[in-house]
């Protein structure tokens, strides 16, 4: 008998229909001997929703009343699904974040998990039961009040519990089949993986594909957490992502992303000497400016331009501070037309010649690269924003991702 747990996002749980069909499949994994926990996201849009209310209603918003307000999604979620089981039979436990011991940080919007108490979940399940936990949520003992994880959240709730509960796969359940070589809104025989590394789905993650939440693969990766990446329409096989067996052969390339969510910040004429980058990046930092890639160039009569990427909603904080961070700079500007393709692919640790070939690809079409940066097993370039999803398709082209 194995443990899953199963995560189910807002679109797998988005009407009464969507409720049944879990439970259904639920039931069918219990039939199938094993022993499930669940976790589930807030229906549907229901989180932008609660969020827009507050909005609508309030200019100041405390933390501890946004949070007290959208876990109200997933708590509803988690009542609803159980009903749904115990239609068929199949004892559960709906369970909010702090009564299925997650306990957090105090940072409301963004809570931290600390520590999981997992007495009540286990006591649950060996009594047979389904526990049913609302995602993305959890108690601060600090203060002793709701916390929201943040968008995205119920992923790495799902993680979290398989990690504590030892289970032998996390299943995330969403709206798509699994991960692909490369967005299929884009580029139109993009393949379904079967498996992935952690490693090249946290890169993946890291550069543009919106699912899994970036910060759940860490925590599945640090945690040796098996995860399958599947869908709640289909029930079909997705993608599985485990750890990689170093003798086993590997793709040298998996896929190809794109990001469009970032602007490339230059200063010009920053001082060459030593402490300068240290304290404009430090300024950044105390502002909550989250900086990706940087690129310093050759210094040229004592003074180099440096570029880095932010976040577009971050541009305007980040045009300020370094602006004003009194390094002695020259010109700040910020340039929100680019974004950026990545190529990643464990196997290209071992074979050369990767980074010639996407460079080559993008310069027979013309695409310039305004900045480049590596991993072991990724190469980005920032491109021109017109010009990415040509980029994207030719180099899926390129390295043959795509179905025969
Ligand atoms: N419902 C929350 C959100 O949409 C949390 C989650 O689904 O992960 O961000
Ligand atoms: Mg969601």
């Amino acid at each position: 008998m194995s443990l899953i747990v199963q995560k189910f996002g807002g679109t797998s749980v988005g009407d009464v229909d969507r409720i049944r069909a879990v439970a259904d499949h639920v039931a069918r994994t219990r039939r199938q001997g094993h022993q499930v926990a669940l976790v589930v996201s807030a229906m549907g849009k229901e989180t932008d929703e609660l969020l827009h209310l507050a909005e609508t209603v309030s200019k100041t918003r405390p933390g501890r009343e946004m949070d007290m307000l959208i876990t109200a999604g997933e708590r509803k979620a988690a009542a609803l699904v159980t009903m749904a089981l115990a239609d068929l039979g199949v004892p559960g436990l709906s369970l909010t974040g702090s009564q299925a011991g997650f306990i957090t940080d105090t940072t409301h919007r963004n809570a931290k998990i600390l520590e999981i108490r997992t007495a009540r979940i286990q006591e649950a399940l060996d009594a047979g039961r389904v526990p049913v936990v609302g995602g993305s949520q959890g108690m601060s003992t600090e203060s002793g009040d709701v916390t929201f994880l943040g968008r995205g959240g119920s992923d790495t709730t799902a993680v979290a519990l398989a990690a504590v509960l030892k289970a032998d796969v996390c299943e995330l359940y969403t709206d798509v089949t699994g991960m692909y070589t490369a967005d299929p809104a884009v580029v139109h025989n993009a393949r379904r993986l079967l498996r992935l590394s952690f490693d090249e789905l946290l890169e993946m993650t890291a550069t543009g594909c919106p699912k899994p939440a970036m910060r759940a693969v860490e925590v599945a990766r640090n945690n040796r957490v098996k995860l399958h990446v599947r869908s709640a329409f289909t029930w079909e096989p997705g993608t599985w992502v485990y750890e990689e067996d170093e003798t086993m052969e590997q793709a040298i390339i998996s896929a190809v992303t794109h990001d469009t969510s970032e602007a490339k910040v230059t200063v010009t004429r920053v001082p060459d000497r030593p402490g300068i980058a240290a304290r404009l990046f430090r300024a950044l930092a105390d502002n909550d400016v989250n900086v990706d890639m940087i690129v310093q160039n050759v210094s040229m009569d004592g003074t180099t331009d440096i570029s880095f990427t932010v976040p577009k909603e971050s541009v305007a904080r980040a045009l300020e501070v370094s602006g004003s961070s009194d390094i002695g700079a020259g010109e700040v500007t910020a340039d929100e037309t680019v974004a950026r393709v990545s190529l990643v692919g464990a196997g290209m640790k071992s074979n050369p010649g990767v980074a010639a070939t996407m460079f080559e690809t993008l310069a027979r079409a013309g695409v310039n690269l305004e900045m480049i940066s590596t991993s072991a097993i990724r190469i980005s370039c920032v491109v021109r924003a017109a010009q990415v999803e040509e980029a994207v398709q030719l180099l899926h082209d390129a390295f043959e991702l795509g179905a025969a």
